[in-house]
């Protein structure tokens, strides 16, 4: 019996059931779009619940940090039972708590600041600069190509040697000093007390591996380890999960082998393939019931995953009743023609009554979006995009919590040196020279609190210029620090924006204004926080979609818009009606996987496609556009995507859509 009275046997199928309740041990939920994985590992948090185990010894791994948040209040709106000593959320998130109580055993103080794209490529810029390569007439990697194949050979554990041969073997001749990059920037990370997003992996992983006690602790507070879309993890994050399972754990994963998308950036189907040889007495469930889409959209799905080869056989069958319409297929003049066929559509679905929050339109890429957000704006339709806007990556949003990140962590090289290079008159060069001055202190003056930094830094020299505004900024300084730590985070922010930045925003900014209101929006946000290096770290991962911290957008969320999204970003979610836009060749599959005929690649680009159809419940739009006035060449004509001839043509309708209809 349990407590709640949740009818679990009425809520679930019987696959569903079985894995809910089922007894300590490891399992497997394997199964395609749309059946309810996401539910089943929902209810069993609720089950375990019920079954008086503490909030304390689950751990939750989701790909956002959204998707942990809704799965919770689901389970509060199942189980009236306090989670918040649940540990939920990304990998990301949950390695940066566990760094943040021990990285001192790494040789980081638990202050560290997380590295965020922008960061880690000015970062790699300065290395580049020092390390003097001579690169006259020579194509040398640019910063973000560096990055991504550090990156690359961190979460596939393969050398640097192996990947430029395997992918970037025009880079060859530059092994040795793409090597030395790597290691400088290694050090650089250590020295500055900054870790990037693969750090707070990799590094949880090396801290849990190489403290046996710590591991222990971990291992008996964990005592069941739950994790979503289980497709999508790499060599680092499977590691991990074993580590947390250790020997004694419970351990349920759900996934769908053919929903992998992200082996781009490291992730391995094989985890599931290979599953059972790591946990040989797991139970493996299936569900073959899909609860979402229509027939007439599941078939269209189904068949379109067909021409991949390499997958887990899997049935999905519909429970839900036809519907009104087959998927249509819409040819279309071209973009702007294509945005107006979207837009007209979307206006007549919430003339019907359609809320707009249940409409998505989907794309392979995010540039792909630009003529529906224009045609959306023009008719005062609500839209949020759910990749691209990145508002905690604006410049001005940045510059404010760089003077935060300087105070609390000061050997942070890169804020320090964003702070100083605001004033008028100082420009890489001075900031250099300052940060020079600042290292150069005791460590016990840059380090012990409270600290008047004023004391020290007003002996600085300063270009005359900026000597004013040099001033003003150590006594910004020194309010941000009080005696037993920091002011609140919302202090923090109005002390910088109420001194020396206010000034630097006027001057530098013609919207000066909007860019204000942002920095309100910000201040907002964070009187929800009193603990600077939880409101700190939140900013950095303020993940959205996808676990890719990358990917951080305005977390405000307009419950009455229509969404536009990436297929990547849209993983997991549901909408009643979706669009599907730029469906031509070259376009999705893209170019340069058309190009470099490679099959592994294409059946990636095919699972994408699987996924966004698979987001539809009720209607599915698919448009391209037959003229691309866009290519460099002048117009082109576009074909329909391959991927449209995998399926018979009796399971879409194509609708003819005349311009100026
Ligand atoms: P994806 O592969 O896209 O992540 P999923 O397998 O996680 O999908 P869910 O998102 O959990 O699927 O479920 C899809 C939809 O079906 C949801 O709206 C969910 O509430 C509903 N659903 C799942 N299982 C059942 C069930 N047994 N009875 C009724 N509805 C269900
Ligand atoms: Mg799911």
């Amino acid at each position: 019996g349990t407590q709640s009275g949740i009818d679990y046997r009425a809520e679930l199928n019987d696959q569903q059931y079985a894995a809910v309740t089922s007894r300590p041990g490891h399992a497997l939920v394997i199964a395609g779009a749309g059946s309810g994985k996401t539910r089943a590992l929902t209810y069993r948090v609720a089950y375990l619940l019920d079954q008086e185990v503490p909030a304390k010894s689950i751990l939750l791994l989701t790909f956002t940090n959204k998707a942990s948040r809704e799965m919770l209040e689901r389970v509060k709106e199942l189980i009236p039972q306090d989670t918040s000593d649940l540990w939920g959320g990304t990998f990301h998130s949950i390695c940066n708590r566990i760094l943040r109580r021990h990285a001192d055993e790494l040789g980081f103080t638990r202050n560290f600041s997380i590295l965020d794209t922008d960061d880690q490529k000015s970062l790699m810029k300065q290395l580049i600069a020092s390390a003097k390569i001579e690169t006259k007439n020579r194509r040398f990697p640019k910063p973000d190509v560096l990055l991504s194949i550090f990156s690359l050979s961190e979460n596939t554990k393969t050398s640097i040697e192996d990947i430029i041969d395997a992918n970037y073997p025009y880079f060859e001749e530059w092994l040795d000093e793409i090597i030395l990059l790597k290691r400088n920037y290694t050090s650089k990370k250590l020295e500055t007390n900054c870790m990037d997003f693969d750090d707070l992996l990799l590094l949880a992983l090396k801290l849990l591996k190489q403290d046996e006690d710590l591991r222990q602790l971990y291992q008996r507070k964990f005592r069941y380890v739950l994790v979503d879309e289980y497709q999508d993890t790499n060599a680092t994050q499977c590691e991990l999960i074993d580590l947390f399972v250790g020997k004694k754990n419970s351990l349920m994963v759900v996934g769908d082998d053919a929903q992998s998308i992200y082996s781009w950036r490291g992730a391995d189907m094989g985890n599931i393939l290979t599953f059972h040889g790591r946990y040989p007495d797991a139970c493996i469930y299936k569900i073959e019931t899909n609860y979402r889409s229509r027939p007439e959209i599941l078939e269209l799905s189904n068949a379109a995953i067909k021409a991949n080869v390499s997958q887990i056989p899997k049935e999905l069958r519909a429970s839900r009743e036809k519907g009104s319409m087959i998927p249509a297929v819409i040819p279309l003049s071209d973009p702007r023609a294509q945005a107006d066929f979207v837009t007209q559509r979307i206006q007549d679905l919430i003339d019907e009554g359609i809320e707009p929050n249940e409409i998505a339109v989907l794309y392979r890429a995010h540039y792909q979006s630009m003529e529906v957000q224009m045609e959306l704006t023009s008719r005062d339709i609500p839209f949020q995009i759910t990749s691209g806007l990145r508002f905690f990556e604006q410049a001005h949003i940045k510059d404010v919590s760089a003077f935060i990140r300087f105070v609390v962590n000061r050997r942070d090289e890169i804020s320090f040196k964003r702070m100083a290079g605001m004033l008028p008159g100082i420009g890489p060069k001075s900031a250099d020279n300052l940060w020079r001055a600042w290292v150069a202190l005791p460590i016990s003056k840059q380090e012990e609190p409270p600290l008047a930094f004023s004391e020290y830094l007003l002996e600085f020299k300063v270009p005359k210029k900026a000597s004013a505004h040099w001033e003003q900024l150590c006594y910004t300084l020194d309010e941000l620090v009080t005696r037993d730590g920091f002011q609140m985070p919302s202090e923090m922010i109005l002390s910088i924006t109420g001194g020396v930045y206010d000034d630097y925003m006027r001057e530098s900014f013609d919207n000066f204004e909007q860019r204000k209101q942002d920095i309100q929006q910000l201040m907002q946000y964070a009187r929800g926080y009193t603990d600077i290096n939880e409101f700190l770290s939140q900013l950095s991962l303020m993940s959205t979609a996808d676990g890719d911290p990358k990917a951080n957008r305005k977390e405000e969320k307009n419950e009455d818009a229509v969404t536009l999204s990436s297929i990547h970003q849209a993983k997991g979610l549901e909408w009643k009606v979706v669009f599907l836009i730029w469906l031509a060749d070259g376009m999705f599959p893209i170019k340069k996987i058309i190009e470099t005929e490679n099959n592994d690649q294409l059946e990636e680009e095919r699972r994408l496609f699987y996924v966004a159809l698979t987001r539809a419940k009720d209607e599915l739009y698919l448009t391209y556009p037959t003229l691309n006035p866009r290519s460099y060449t002048g117009e082109i004509l576009q074909t329909p995507s391959r991927f449209f001839d995998d399926f018979s043509q009796d399971l879409v309708e194509e609708w003819q859509v005349h311009s100026g209809w």
